[in-house]
């Protein structure tokens, strides 16, 4: 633990910093994930009694809150220290079933690590990743998790297109949760600086209170490598982009953390990215990221590697990665046709060129093999090849098919990024006037239930519209945050 208390930004030596939140001038809860809340066990009643805790103005009696210290490779580049610049730690909490959580603020001010930046958050940013936590773990993707959002009552200055023009947005902070916040860069820090003592002590916590059973570190590894293949592959299957994936936003249990400038594909295109910043070489772009979660295991097992006398752990634990994610992302590219042969596995091929070639919405494709409705109707294309087409859907049609594995590895809606731009339209206006907004926890369950929500359903399972082509953060993001 760094001995200076406070947030002055400077480079620390150890791995966390006392620190807490400052204050904002008005509290208020915007929304709590009902879902999120049963899954520990806490009423929602509990969130909504204490506003002056939602913010980090009170903190709950006895709690020692604290930042911690990473580093990171950023777009291929070491980065050095990072850390949680705006993210306190202010509770660990255990539910009656024994399972741990630790709560984070994000958005709750000043850190040592905060760098250049003032440690706030937007609303929009905010919005984005409640929905986006709630969402994806509704759809089995191995996600943190978020429990409130809540406004500040305060403004944040942000250039949220990098065009040199900041304006006054809406402050807000999301209350996030996950079993562990250890990202690849708590380790690649204290390596880079030689501490391998450091690295040692940060390895042995990290087994014993978030891989339980696991008792070597060649397993521990291995089982990193496994949980982060499966993220992956979960992600390949919802057409998740996840925009930055730095070895800083990796977390060594393969849970999606830090959604920033995410994205859902609208029709499929593997080398698309939301990400703005990203856009000249796309290294986050949806058909890379199974290969830089290679390349960021690769930085981390440099990083560990002190732990080990010969790297042939290390070696297999990366092979381990690449097994798991083919196999897997096999298995679910398959079961999104209803499939589970892998002599199946040229017709995904098949339909996958077909997406591409002809421009199909990947969402709205499965469903409407599902739904046995027509491709055509998918396409963002003028005048698709239908012929094409409807020879791809005579040859599935051969096939027999299970509906339920299609059901249950196909998202009927994805948030779109023009979808989630009228959902911040929307808390605007609820946080303009310091109410709860009810649309924050219509889209979450619609995503848990669509058919609860017809209509909001029928809109977003449909193809983008031509409006949200030309209207900036619906398409593309930039990392402002
Ligand atoms: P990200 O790209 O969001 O993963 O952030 C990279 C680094 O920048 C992390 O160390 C963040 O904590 C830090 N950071 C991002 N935004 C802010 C902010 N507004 N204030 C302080 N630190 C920030
Ligand atoms: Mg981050």
């Amino acid at each position: 633990m760094d001995p200076v208390r406070g947030s002055a930004v400077r480079a620390v030596g150890e791995t966390a910093s006392f620190v807490e939140p400052e204050h904002v001038a008005a509290p208020f809860l915007l929304a709590v994930s009902d879902t999120c809340a049963a899954s520990l066990d806490v009423s929602p009643d509990v969130v909504r009694a204490h506003p002056s805790l939602l913010t980090g103005n009170d903190l709950i009696e006895g709690a020692d809150v604290f930042a911690t210290n990473y580093g990171g490779h950023q777009f291929g580049n070491w980065a050095d220290q990072l850390g949680d610049g705006r993210a306190i730690s202010i509770a660990e909490f255990v539910s009656n079933e024994g399972v741990r959580s630790e709560w984070q603020l994000k958005g709750a001010g000043m850190t040592p690590y905060s760098r250049f930046a003032d440690g706030r958050a937007v609303l929009r940013s905010s919005v984005r990743e409640f929905v986006a936590s709630e969402v994806m773990a509704s759809l089995g993707v191995p996600t943190t998790r978020a429990l409130w959002i809540a406004g500040t009552g305060e403004e944040v200055m942000r250039d949220r297109f990098y065009d040199g023009n900041a304006a006054p947005e809406s402050g807000a902070i999301v209350c996030r949760v996950s079993p562990s916040w250890i990202r690849f860069g708590h380790f690649e820090l204290p390596a880079a600086r030689g501490k391998t003592a450091l690295v040692k002590e940060l390895a042995d916590f990290c087994m014993a209170r978030d891989f339980p059973g696991v008792t070597s570190y060649a397993d521990w590894f291995r089982e990193i490598c496994e949980r982060t293949a499966v993220m992956i592959a979960h992600w390949q299957r919802v057409g998740f982009v996840h925009g930055v994936m730095n070895t800083d936003n990796m977390s060594v249990l393969g849970l999606t953390i830090d959604y920033g400038p995410y994205g859902f594909l609208d029709g499929f295109d593997p080398s698309w990215t939301p990400n703005t910043t990203d856009a000249g070489r796309r290294r986050y772009r949806f058909g890379q990221q199974p290969a830089i979660g290679f390349w960021n295991l690769q930085r981390l097992a440099m990083a560990i590697s002190t732990l080990f006398e010969d790297t042939q752990p290390l070696q297999d634990g990366l092979i381990h990665y690449e097994k798991t994610f083919v196999s897997l992302d096999a298995q679910m590219q398959l079961a999104k046709l209803g499939l589970t042969d892998e002599a199946d596995l040229p017709l995904v091929n098949e339909l996958q060129s077909l997406m591409q070639s002809q421009e199909l919405d990947f969402t709205k494709t499965y469903n409407a093999l599902l739904n046995g409705y027509d491709l055509a109707q998918c396409s963002y294309r003028l005048e698709p090849d239908k012929e094409a087409l409807s020879l791809f859907v005579s040859k599935y049609q051969r096939r027999d098919r299970n509906e339920g594995l299609m059901r249950a590895n196909n998202p009927v809606w994805v948030p779109h990024n023009w979808m989630l731009q009228e959902l911040i339209d929307e808390t605007q206006k609820c946080y303009d006037a310091g109410t709860e907004c009810r649309a924050l926890n219509d889209a979450i369950e619609a995503a848990a239930e669509p058919e609860r929500f017809p209509e909001q359903v029928a809109k977003w399972s449909d193809l983008r519209p031509a409006w949200s082509l030309s209207e900036r953060g619906c398409t593309d993001l930039s990392c402002s945050s």
